[in-house]
């Protein structure tokens, strides 16, 4: 590249009309939210609407006119011309469907704005397009959109001016849901009614209970340039060849180093851009890998926050192309260097400020809780290791920078501690809670967390709620949360029908007492999956091995358990087996299809760039040997040097043929049968492939290569 492509330096590039104002008075601007909700329409639609909000109650079929209008006159004073419902099929994105206000007033010729309950409420498209694993065929298609009002309507600020969307669910001809936020609302529902058992009991009270999620979402951003250079970050999202730069990330200098002015202008247009929409992003770091960075939100009710975090990758690639960057999502784009991930912090509380995961006094309600989690992590390991699987993820699982793919709970050693009390001793456990002092005469203690931390797990509990740390940066976590959901909702239930039955027969011991050997028993049982070591090593691997932990190194082979009768049980009320099953066929053709790119682009880019400039390259150095021969100077080392070269172009460009080849075969296979053929065989090929090409790069001459380095790509700012 040898800087041919000019890169902004870090001072040309900025927002210079940022509004001086306090995060709090712009926040929600572009969201018709409670304010809104109270304040144009009448107390008795407003409170029915915000109970639907909620998830208590459906919207009265008679209020849709009121609040369509209401909805149509705020969008409209706010400059809007086109209103769309926005769901989410299972493609990982959010989809849109953009209708103009416009329509015909009486035929006249005369035009009007229109809104109405019917545009509100539902909408029709062709689902058939969209991925959804044989429930709709090319010719019986028909598809809904329903509008969803847990997530408030919103007004999407871009280039052509604002479009009034509508947040809805997305379900077939037949109600069988075609995307991932329904499952998740009935896993929600689902959850409630557990927890609210468990409130129950434990004599809390409270109106509401729910999970509550922070996804905190890691992402690289490279100059625009180099990005539109490179077919395969355009296509697969992430680099198939490119060879590692001296300087990588060994030096651990960039975590959380002093941001530059180009990304943190990035950084604080972003946050604006969220905040309008009542996203609440609020910290932004550097990560572990150069040009990685991390936003977190502050945590809210799980299915809001998964929306939430949809429309904020959206933002990031938009505000990221208005600074002529490019954001990565993909869980892998640079080989070598640290992947990304997207950590999803998920709790249970109630609405009078409850965190049921908080560990202080090792109340009934947490201890029954945690063990209803570590229950269902350990009954359901699979489906677990499957809800984060696709072949993007497996780029990055078990890669020494994200965990293995053995699914494992990390608890820290005070909770291990109250674990194994309740395992091996009959008193109850000991209350957490110490200090830390570091010894210095004017620094004060500070109390220490319940748990220290352990980012190699790859569910890990951390102060007052789970991380599962396995989850991919381009994820809709929608999903991998909706099996979390699930998996706890069936044990929690499974574990109060024994304490309630063990209750009616021992009256008069304490609830705690009563639970203990229940506890007990479901802790013993489950106690395998709990490991505070290392996730990254090979003793963890074998040790797994003699605990019989499932291990999926490859997604391909956890999609299996999506049939299992087992998953079929903790899913009832969530999804149906046929709906299940079609999520299966989603993955492994999702799975088959990114491979087939990467594949596809790796013969591609060899043959139409690389091999033409590694043969050019030896051309010039045959010449140049050929005239030093003229000159009578010898030239028996660079011969060599030649030959050697000359016999790695050949190296790779058999291992493209046979990749070639490899790939051939596979027409025709279904989805299933050819995800399978990717993992097995095509995968190993592609590897070995790049291999061939990246020792390519390290040995040509650097002004010929074709493609931006990874040195320009990362490390030139
Ligand atoms: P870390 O130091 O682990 O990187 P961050 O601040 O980046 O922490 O992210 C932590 C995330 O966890 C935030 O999004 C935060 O809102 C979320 N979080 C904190 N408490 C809870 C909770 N009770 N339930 C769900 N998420 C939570
Ligand atoms: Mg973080």
């Amino acid at each position: 590249m040898n800087g041919r492509i000019s890169v902004p330096t870090m001072n040309d590039i900025g927002s210079s009309s940022r509004k001086s104002v306090k995060p709090s008075k712009t926040f929600g601007e572009n969201v018709f939210g409670r304010l809104q909700i109270e304040q144009s329409l009448s107390p008795q639609i407003a409170s029915n609407w915000l109970a639907a909000m909620d998830g208590y109650e459906s919207i009265d079929r008679n209020h849709l006119d009121a609040i369509a209008d209401a909805l149509k006159t705020w969008a409209i004073n706010k400059g809007a011309k086109h209103y769309s419902h926005w769901f989410q099929p299972m493609t990982g994105c959010g989809a849109e469907k953009h209708n103009s206000f416009l329509a015909w007033k009486n035929f006249c010729g005369c035009a009007m704005d229109q809104f109405g309950a019917e545009q509100l409420f539902q909408g029709e498209t062709d689902a058939s397009s969209l991925p959804n694993g044989g429930l709709c065929k090319t010719s019986a298609g028909r598809g809904y959109t329903i509008w969803d009002p847990t997530t408030p309507v919103f007004l999407w600020e871009d280039a052509d001016g604002l479009t009034l969307c509508i947040p809805a669910l997305f379900v077939s001809y037949r109600s069988q849901a075609l995307d991932f936020k329904t499952p998740l609302l009935r896993s929600e529902q689902k959850l409630r009614e557990a927890v609210g058992r468990l409130l129950k009991i434990s004599g809390i009270k409270a109106n509401r209970a729910f999970s509550t999620l922070g996804p905190e979402q890691e992402y690289f951003l490279i100059d625009r340039s180099f990005f539109e250079l490179r077919p395969d970050l355009i296509q697969a999202g992430r680099t198939v060849v490119g060879a590692r730069p001296a300087k990588g990330q060994q030096l651990e200098d960039h975590y959380f180093s002093v941001i530059d002015r180009r990304i943190l202008t990035f950084m604080r247009d972003l946050e604006e851009a969220a905040h309008a929409l009542a996203i609440p992003i609020s910290t932004h770091h550097n990560e572990v890998a150069p040009a990685q960075y991390e936003t977190a939100p502050l945590y809210e009710k799980t299915a809001l926050a998964a929306d939430h975090n949809l429309l904020l990758m959206e933002l990031m690639r938009k505000i990221a192309s208005q600074h002529d960057l490019a954001c990565l999502f993909h869980e892998k784009p640079f080989q070598g260097f640290n992947g990304s991930g997207k950590h999803c912090n998920w709790s249970v509380a109630t609405d009078t400020g409850l965190n049921l995961l908080d560990p202080k006094n090792n109340s009934f309600h947490f201890l029954v809780l945690l063990t209803a989690i570590l229950r269902g992590v350990h009954q359901h390991a699979a489906l677990l290791r499957s809800s984060i699987g696709s072949a993007r993820n497996d780029w990055r699982i078990g890669g020494f920078e994200a965990p293995p793919s053995i699914i494992s709970v990390y608890l820290g050693e005070d909770l291990e501690n109250v674990v194994n009390q309740i395992i091996h001793d009959r008193s109850e456990p000991k209350k957490l809670g110490s200090i830390i002092d570091v010894n210095l005469s004017n620094i004060l203690p500070i109390h220490l967390n319940d748990s220290d931390r352990n980012r190699t797990s790859f569910f890990a509990f951390n102060v007052n709620r789970f991380e599962f740390r396995a989850v991919g940066a381009s994820q809709n976590v929608s999903w991998p949360v909706s099996v979390v959901n699930a998996i706890v909702t069936d044990s929690l239930h499974l574990i109060l029908d024994e304490i309630e039955d063990s209750l009616s027969r021992r009256s008069n011991e304490t609830l705690l007492a009563t639970a203990l050997p229940i506890l007990r028993r479901h802790l013993k049982e489950s106690q395998s999956i709990i490991f505070a070591g290392d996730n990254y090593t090979l003793e963890w691997q074998q040790e797994a091995e003699k605990r019989s932990l499932p291990n999926f190194r490859k997604s391909f082979h956890s999609f299996a358990v999506l049939r299992d009768p087992k998953t079929e049980r903790v899913f009832q009320g969530i999804l149906s087996a046929d709906e299940l099953s079609s999520r299966q066929e989603v993955f492994y053709e999702q799975y088959a299809k990114e491979m087939d790119i990467e594949c596809r682009l790796m013969i591609e880019l060899f043959r139409t760039q690389i091999l033409p400039a590694v043969t050019f390259h030896q051309k010039n150095w045959a010449k140049s040997i050929s005239h030093i021969a003229d000159l009578k100077i010898s030239d028996g080392k660079q011969r060599k040097h030649l030959e050697f070269f000359s016999s790695q172009i050949d190296d790779a460009i058999e291992a493209v043929d046979e990749l070639e080849q490899n790939l051939k075969q596979t027409q025709g296979l279904g989805w299933e049968a050819l995800a399978k053929v990717f993992c097995e065989l095509l995968l190993p090929r592609m590897e070995k492939a790049r291999l061939a090409i990246d020792l390519l790069e390290n040995q040509a001459d650097d002004s010929l290569w074709p493609l931006p380095k990874y040195r320009e790509m990362l490390l030139m700012r």
